[in-house]
């Protein structure tokens, strides 16, 4: 059997800074053996048109999918123009905001 792996565990390569945190934020909390966070990536993708946005966070062991999740969402909606409804759909900038998606798309 076996179990897709859905985090890093080892460190990322210098060159691929997450974008939630800074440089410095990061490197003091993986020097800090008592820090159980570590950056994992995490791809968001917009319900309305598939565009995806990867990057990568900051987990900890015990958070669970949803809640690894919640940190990308909470970071696309702050930093990115993202809406995350209720729902669980997530949109990307150019479709958040479609007030209650009375346009519906047709696929
Ligand atoms: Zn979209």
């Amino acid at each position: 059997m076996t179990t897709p792996s859905d985090h890093t565990d080892r460190r990322p390569p210098m060159t691929d800074q997450p974008a939630s945190i800074s440089p410095e934020a990061l490197s003091a909390i993986l020097r800090d053996p008592d820090d159980p966070r570590y950056p994992s990536q995490i791809t968001v993708f917009c319900d309305h048109c598939g565009h995806e946005d990867t990057r990568d966070y900051l987990v900890s062991e015990d958070m669970t999918r949803q809640e690894r999740l919640a940190v990308a969402r909470q970071y696309l909606v702050a930093n990115e123009g993202w809406e995350c409804d209720p729902d669980g759909d997530d949109f990307c900038p150019v479709h958040a905001s479609t007030d209650g998606l009375e346009q519906r798309p047709t696929a």
